[in-house]
């Protein structure tokens, strides 16, 4: 019996475990771990900010997996031995066969000086009920939403969210500014100029400013600091920056960029049976960006990884590839959704699109939740 040691149980660590039982179940020991019970897709977060549904709603314990034949440990990974495909899970090694890795990206709000005091963390489910609160309570006058570091989960999730608050503002009656700043030189950098110029165009018709090239220096009370100007504020949510978690920075695994480097295609890393899947990497794009943090993209780097242990496992040389082809909902209010798409890994430049909005899409997002709840928790 084979044993595959998967560390992480979100999107990527997840569609692993599932789709290694679903292929070679008889095979392999799978052992699944991750500290968190639950799994949250992450567009919940924009959800609970305006106080359309809460967090809990959307939340499924990931130890249902156990259904399927996983061993689902809840547990906190101190230590990776890549070089011995092996890890310590709270205090006791575990050896294995392939270890995957699939921690996502830790949120680093202590690296601006201000953050914790001055602003809301929107990314972070923990601060969420506070932010909420803060915005039930707003009473008008300058919402900023700061985007301090890339790159960041999810890049059309700060503009989502901009919008949605409009949205929530407008049926309330309030009346208030939002701006969004960012430190790229656009909004979405991986999509064309004319496709950034139309999402602009989008929020600043319903009065959403945005700013590129802004990247914050730290944050005063009422006031975000750059180089040469500052931007004050009412209320703040901000998106901290991002970083490999801390055991993966100490395991060797990371390159020069901080994030684990990994074969795009494959998701080998440097160490032989050792994989990497979703937010901790970092793929580099034809047109030399970087393959955004997107949990359908987690996903599919886990299912290819699954098809190829399925295959070396069997005897067989590995063909599974990750196509890099998919993409992600930009909700934009009144039940509508765009959609950022595309083939990301294509040669010589990525091919990726800005659709219009539809409630077409809206419906698919919805879907998007509902599907995997279906296929790993029921
Ligand atoms: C507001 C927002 C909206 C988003 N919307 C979308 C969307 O519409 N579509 C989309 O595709 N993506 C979306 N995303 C991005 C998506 O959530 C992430 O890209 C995805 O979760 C990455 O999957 P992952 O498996 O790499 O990491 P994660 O899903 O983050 O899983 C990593 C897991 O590792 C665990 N972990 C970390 N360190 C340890 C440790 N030391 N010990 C034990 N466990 C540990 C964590 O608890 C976590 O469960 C959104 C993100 C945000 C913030």
């Amino acid at each position: 019996m084979q044993r595959v040691l998967i560390l992480g149980g979100g999107f990527g660590g997840i569609a692993t475990a599932h789709r290694l039982k679903q292929k070679i179940g008889d095979k392999v020991e799978v052992i699944l771990v991750d500290r968190r019970p639950y799994f949250m897709v992450g567009f919940r977060k924009s959800w609970a900010l305006v106080g359309e549904s809460p967090l809990e709603a959307g939340q499924k314990l990931i130890d249902s997996l156990a259904r399927v034949g996983v061993d689902v440990r809840q547990a906190t990974i101190d230590a990776i031995h890549p070089q011995e495909k092996a890890a310590t899970v709270d205090g006791e090694r575990i050896q294995a066969d392939a270890v995957v890795v699939a921690l996502g990206a830790e949120l680093n709000p202590s690296a601006v000086s201000g953050f914790s005091e001055h602003a809301y963390n929107i990314y972070d489910p923990n601060d969420i009920p506070r932010a909420e609160k803060a915005l039930n309570e707003f009473k008008g006058g300058r919402v900023v939403i700061g985007i301090f570091g890339a790159p960041y989960k999810c890049p059309p999730a700060p503009l989502e969210m901009a919008m949605l608050i409009h949205e929530k503002f407008r049926k309330k009656g309030v009346e208030a500014t939002i701006e969004v700043f960012t430190p790229q030189p656009v909004t979405l950098p991986i999509l064309s100029e004319a496709s950034c110029d139309s999402v602009d165009s989008r929020l600043l018709e319903n009065g959403i400013r945005t700013y590129g090239h802004h990247k914050a220096l730290s944050i005063e009370a009422g006031e975000v600091v750059f180089e040469k100007r500052k931007i004050g504020f009412d209320l703040l949510l901000g998106v901290p920056p991002h970083r490999a978690p801390a055991v993966v920075r100490d395991s060797g695994l990371t390159g020069p960029s901080g994030w684990v480097e990994i074969n795009p295609r494959t998701c080998e890393t440097s160490f032989e049976g050792v994989y990497a899947i979703g937010d901790s990497t970092q793929i580099v794009l034809a047109n030399k960006k970087t393959l955004p943090k997107a949990g359908l993209f987690a996903e599919m780097m886990g299912e290819t990884v699954a098809d190829r242990l399925a295959d070396v496992f069997n005897g067989r040389e590995p063909t599974a590839q990750f196509s890099g082809e998919g993409g992600c909902y930009f909700e934009v209010g009144n039940g509508e959704a765009m959609m950022i798409k595309g083939n990301f890994l294509e040669e010589p430049a990525p091919a990726v699109e800005l659709t219009e909005s539809s409630k077409e899409f809206y419906d698919q997002k919805i879907k998007f939740e509902t599907d995997r709840w279906a296929r790993w928790f029921e």
